[in-house]
């Protein structure tokens, strides 16, 4: 080699070397640095929104994913709890020392194991993640650009599909809220698990039939990883504020309900701040225009956590949703689902109503109200024992309990069409000969109810989804 092709190589390997440095770094989680030193967990007695009201007042941190009328937990710092204390709002104290939950978890996300889902992994990995399935099945999996976040890190997101962008799809996505590490994990576990087990899996294989995924991990990659840079309880996105107060509750940013009621706050400093404008975040943006560009979308899950619930529409308002007579059972579907999974208990509502949360410009209440899309909200594990700090143990029962539900969900996207045997998006009369021919010969396309045979049950079927379906 001439020295000149020699100088040259050196020059690309320090190049490379330090392109490479920013992308290692930070892929461990930062240890305690006593930013939550004295802080307590509190759980406030909240019947009206004016104890709501009083909790933002004071700053208090927001310890859930949502505040709800009943009760709310917050943490709080030695003079907001002296506050409290003066407040007369009644309230009792969970932890007394929220530092010492976040040094358990940092201890235990030191042991690494091998296995991906064994620890809580970087947004880096996620990604490298996402391009080893697609690499495994060509095929069947691509990884997408949505866009880019304010501190201009990609929002990446895997298609799954025989087809791309030619039957109807669920997207799934997880990490709006950026301490919400496990459903980083579960909508990744989702990922791995439809593209591993595509062809064995029989539910799996014949959902891919007829149906497409899009699965988003990180929609708030920004804040996913401010969290594991020590600022464990991080909330928000990261845009700087003209006061220089920082971030925006992406689930209260977007269009349908946005700044309704007390269901958000317009405090640049608030945990709930909703955001200048409705879309004002690039985070929001890039996924309701992927939404528009991607117009068989029918399905929408939004992954958080924690409180072991299934939430369908209206979270923004009171009165039911047009088609509560379909979403509810549905929802009520996937929290069974889970449920039995491993014997943990899920409950389905609506959030507005049933489960009482105040919760206004959510993503689900978006896609529902502009498209129409069944549109629901995790709240994966676990019910408040460890919150936001779910050991690392959990990741894959926590994983396994979401991909029941979502698979319920899109079983549910696809079945209404099953008896729309000729596709032409009616269940009607044609449908009903073809199921009839197929009985007379046996053959197996008028088995619409997939039991391995033809006959009144899927006559029965085919009467019971009779009309148009989507
Ligand atoms: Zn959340």
């Amino acid at each position: 080699m001439s020295l000149r092709a020699q100088s040259l190589r050196a020059l690309v390997v320090a190049l490379t070397a330090s392109v490479l440095a920013p992308l290692s770094f930070g892929q461990g989680v930062a240890p305690p640095d006593g930013r939550y030193e004295g802080q307590r967990v509190v759980r406030v007695q909240t019947p009206t929104a004016e104890e709501i009201e009083s909790m933002r007042a004071m700053g208090a941190g927001l310890w859930s994913c949502s505040e709800r009328l009943g009760c709310t937990e917050y943490h709080v710092d030695v003079e907001q709890f002296a506050t409290l204390q003066e407040s007369g709002l009644q309230f009792d104290v969970l932890h007394e020392n929220v530092e010492t939950l976040i040094e358990a978890e940092f201890d235990r996300q030191q042991l690494r194991g091998a296995d991906f889902y064994d620890i809580y992994r970087s947004h880096f990995e996620v990604d490298q993640q996402l391009a080893t399935l697609a690499e495994l099945r060509p095929d069947l999996a691509r990884v997408f650009v949505v866009g880019s976040t304010i501190e201009g890190r990609f929002v990446r997101g895997i298609h799954i599909g025989r087809t791309d962008g030619e039957r109807k799809a669920l997207l799934i996505q997880g990490c709006q809220h950026a301490r919400e590490w496990v459903t980083v994990m579960a909508t990744t576990f989702m990922a791995e698990y439809i593209v591993r087990n595509a062809d064995i899996d029989q539910q799996v294989d014949d959902l891919l039939n007829e149906m497409e995924f899009f699965i988003i991990p990180i929609v708030n990659p920004d804040g996913y990883e401010w969290t594991r840079s020590g600022h464990r309880l991080w909330r928000k996105n990261r845009r700087r504020h003209l006061d220089f107060n920082y971030g925006v509750d992406l689930n209260r940013n977007w269009g349908v309900g946005w700044g309704v009621g007390s269901g958000s706050s317009n405090q640049t400093i608030s945990d709930v701040f909703r955001g200048a404008a409705p879309f004002s975040e690039p985070e929001t943006r890039n996924i309701r225009d992927f939404v528009a560009r991607n117009n068989l979308i029918v399905g929408h899950l939004d992954v958080h956590c924690f409180s072991q619930l299934v939430l369908g529409p209206w979270a923004y308002k009171t009165s039911p949703a047009p088609d509560a007579d379909e979403l509810d059972p549905v929802g009520q579907g996937m929290a069974s689902r889970m449920t039995s999974e491993h014997g943990e208990a899920f409950f389905y509502g609506t959030g507005g109503q049933g489960i009482g949360y105040l919760a206004a410009g959510v993503a689900p209440d978006w896609s529902y109200g502009e498209h129409g899309a069944r549109a629901y909200t995790f709240e994966l594990r676990d019910r408040g024992q460890d919150g936001f700090l779910l050991p690392a143990n959990q990741i894959l029962p926590a994983s396994e309990e979401a991909l029941a539900g979502a698979l319920h969900l899109a079983e549910n996207l696809v079945i209404p069409c099953r008896a729309d045997l000729n596709g032409d998006g009616v269940v009607n009369e044609q449908d009903l000969s073809i199921i009839l021919g197929s009985w007379a010969t046996e053959q197996a396309v008028g088995d619409v109810t997939r039991d391995a045979r033809v006959g009144p049950q899927d006559i029965a079927h085919l009467l019971g989804t009779w009309g148009p379906c989507r």
